[in-house]
């Protein structure tokens, strides 16, 4: 019987380093901005790390809490961060969005977010 068990253990451990991890990083203020004048102080799509920035996919961060390239699942989206920002402190994420009107009717919110490593979400 130890022997069959063992012999599932072994099994599962590759199974989920393949299904990737999520790292639960709490609550965070999330905020929107658009390629227009006001938001990307006329950065318009160009980021940070010289990435163009799409909707659905870009978001600014404090590079010190997530780092530069990581994938982040917000509300069932996942995220690439590509874009850092002189308002973007902390526990805060600055999602790119491509009208100024979505970035006024989503406003500011907040939410819990992870960062996704792995194959799970292999874009
Ligand atoms: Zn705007």
């Amino acid at each position: 019987m130890k022997r069959v068990l063992l012999f599932l253990v072994m099994l599962m451990i590759p199974m989920q380093l393949e299904a990737g991890t999520r790292i639960n990083m709490g609550e965070f203020k999330l905020t929107f901005f658009c390629p227009c004048e006001i938001c990307s102080e006329d950065f318009g799509h160009e980021t940070s790390s010289g990435k163009i920035a799409r909707s659905e996919h870009t978001i600014a961060v404090d590079p010190a809490v997530i780092d530069i390239g990581s994938r982040v699942l917000i509300d069932g989206i996942i995220y690439t961060a590509e874009d850092t920002g002189g308002g973007v402190n902390g526990d805060h994420i600055d999602i790119f969005v491509e009208s100024h009107e979505e970035t006024l009717r989503r406003g500011v919110q907040y939410t819990n977010v992870w960062v996704v490593r792995g194959d799970e979400y292999g874009e």
